[in-house]
């Protein structure tokens, strides 16, 4: 038995227990608490902040005695989630949320709700049209963002229409339409109408076309809001937290101020001398995103664009004041999760996440990236989904992707893909490393397949079927008990399923059913492996005929390398052969 002491257990996150290691080493959870799924401490992290929505309920509430539920004045009218759950209303949307996260019930949806530290981003018009109803925060599974949207040089609304598409099908859980060019109305209006997820906007955008900047003025701006809560945007991200005071930490900054908003803003500010207009027109704001039950996303202007510029001055004094925001959202019944970077180096992610949940009283943090490094363009979806990883884990709720075209161009649809995989997979591991109950199930399910070399159910668990099987057929399309890479002779899985003693490939469940070989490649698979450039179909295929004839495989017949037909004496001469 091996002498070293595990360190303390979170929980298991196979539901079905069956892990052979000891599971998550995070902290225990503590549903209905600060610290839902939370990583331990490093030593000198902010800790959670004592307070939550329930500190800031609007003037005439009172909270009942016993604490889960509140009195409203006379006549009040519920509107949005936060409304409903303050008063105990456990509503359809939060059912279905728990549907969809198996692991919550609806009052523990509701009560995360109230405490204001999950939001169901659903737009009262959306919600009367195709919205399926999701949930952010800590509580629940880490989301995941796609952005996407026509710019001024590209794109038209029928691509972004048909980028959404693909954004749901490679599982976004929601996405922002960032369109800068075209026609906005009718792309905002197009994709909301074919949307699914709830769709996110930054209204300011919108605002300045068809004006120069410095005419923007306030009734443009608060007409601007309400007409996108009417067409029935889900979420909004509003640069509020951007202040007049802030701006002269920026000169220290090496790249200035990267987020479109904050920069349009603060030119706006220097143009009037006058402070954010997003901010002094703040209480006005709530109200309109309360009546359609818009979500908040209360936007980091000031998010740094490099690592040099992280956790600087300017970006912490902004995070102060999009905790007050939060705050005052909360006051208004508005439901508020919360941006954050950008670009950090990957040691400073932790206080980053931990700060925020501080200052912001637990408040969904939703984050871009961070890119943990800034030299490698065309790869940020991987820069990116490495700092992604850290911040789910140490406390974001939702992760916004980064495409390969990051920095460099408008992502086109294949970047769309590549973004969303590489942050469900940064979800996903950190869901898993969080002990969230069933994370890992598919994991080990997956495990077990390759353990048994049951090629088809080892697709069918892989999150992209057909990449993993064009790669496969690449050098294979006979079902063998072995793949390329090793090889007969050398594929360890192989001999370990033919030792007798273990359980590899044992498990009824993971036997193949019948012999197979394998369908030749669909014209996906094709294209996959062309797009790669490696080998030409023909290549291809002559080098799978090579293979299967040595392995004396015919349609309806299992090659004679598959280790089912290892008889009992040759199973024992190789655990004898392994164990010399
Ligand atoms: S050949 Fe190597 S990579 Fe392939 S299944 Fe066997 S052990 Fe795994």
């Amino acid at each position: 038995m091996p002498t070293y002491v595990l360190p303390p257990l979170g929980n298991n996150p196979s539901s079905a227990g069956e892990g052979t290691t000891p599971g998550s080493f995070a902290n225990v959870p503590d549903l209905g608490g600060p610290l839902s799924f939370s990583s331990p401490d490093t030593p000198g992290m902010p800790s959670p902040s004592e307070k939550t929505a329930w500190d800031f309920l609007p003037s005439g509430w009172s909270r009942k005695a016993g604490g889960d539920t509140a009195h409203a004045p006379e006549g009040f009218r519920p509107s949005t989630q936060l409304d409903h759950a303050r008063l105990g209303a456990v509503t359809p949307e939060m059912r279905r949320v728990a549907e969809r996260e198996e692991h919550l019930n609806p009052e523990q949806v509701r009560v995360e709700v109230a405490a204001g530290r999950m939001v169901i981003p659903a737009n009262h018009v959306h919600l009367g049209g195709g919205l399926d109803p999701m949930c952010i925060g800590r509580a629940s599974a880490t989301k995941v963002n796609a952005n996407m949207g026509a710019s001024p040089v590209s794109s038209n609304t029928d691509d972004e229409v048909e980028k959404l598409r693909f954004a749901e099908r490679w599982q976004a859980d929601t996405v922002m339409d960032l369109s800068t060019g075209g026609d906005l109305d009718a792309t905002r209006e197009a994709i909301i109408g074919a949307a699914r997820v709830p769709i996110g906007t930054v209204p300011i955008y919108s605002m300045i076309l068809g004006r120069r900047l410095e005419e923007l003025d306030e009734q443009a701006i608060l007409a601007g809001i309400e007409h996108q809560a009417r067409q029935g945007v889900d979420y909004m991200t509003v640069h509020a937290g951007l202040l007049q005071e802030h701006l002269p930490y920026v000169r220290q900054r090496l790249i200035g101020i990267v987020s479109r908003g904050g920069s349009l803003l603060a030119k706006w500010m220097i143009q009037h001398g006058k402070q954010n207009p997003m901010y002094s027109l703040w209480d006005d704001i709530c109200e309109i995103l309360r009546r359609y039950d818009v979500t908040f996303s209360i936007g980091d202007g000031l998010r740094p664009g490099g690592l040099a510029d992280a956790s600087d001055a300017a970006q912490l004094a902004e995070l102060e004041t999009l905790g007050e925001l939060t705050e005052r959202a909360w006051r208004h019944g508005c439901q508020v999760m919360v941006e954050g970077p950008g670009h950090v180096p990957f040691d400073q992610i932790e206080y980053n996440m931990k700060l925020q949940r501080r200052l912001c009283h637990g408040a969904p943090f939703y984050v871009l990236g961070p890119l943990v490094t800034d030299i490698f363009p065309g790869y940020d979806h991987i820069t990116s989904c490495i700092g992604a990883t850290a911040a789910a884990y140490h406390g974001a709720s939702m992760l916004c992707y980064v495409t390969p075209k990051e920095h460099l161009g408008l992502p086109k649809k294949d970047d769309v893909k590549q973004g969303c995989v590489a942050y469900r997979i940064a979800a996903h591991a950190a869901d898993v490393a969080l002990g969230l109950p069933g994370a890992r199930n598919r994991d080990d399910e997956l495990t077990k397949a390759r353990a048994a070399l049951n090629w088809e159910k080892h697709f069918e668990l892989s999150f992209d079927p057909d990449l993993a099987r064009a790669f496969h057929d690449e050098d294979l399309d006979v079902d063998t008990d072995f793949c390329a890479m090793c090889g007969h002779d050398w594929c360890s899985v192989r001999i370990s399923k033919e030792i007798v003693g273990f359980l590899s490939g044992k498990d009824d469940r993971y036997a193949w059913e019948a012999p197979r070989v394998s369908e030749a490649l669909s014209p996906e698979q094709r294209a996959i492996l062309e797009k790669r450039g490696v080998l030409s179909p023909e290549e291809l295929h002559r080098l799978a005929r090579k293979t299967r004839a040595s392995m004396g495989a015919e349609t309806g017949k299992r090659a004679d390398c598959h280790s089912d037909l290892t008889t009992d004496d040759e199973a024992q001469r190789l655990q004898d052969q392994t164990t010399d």
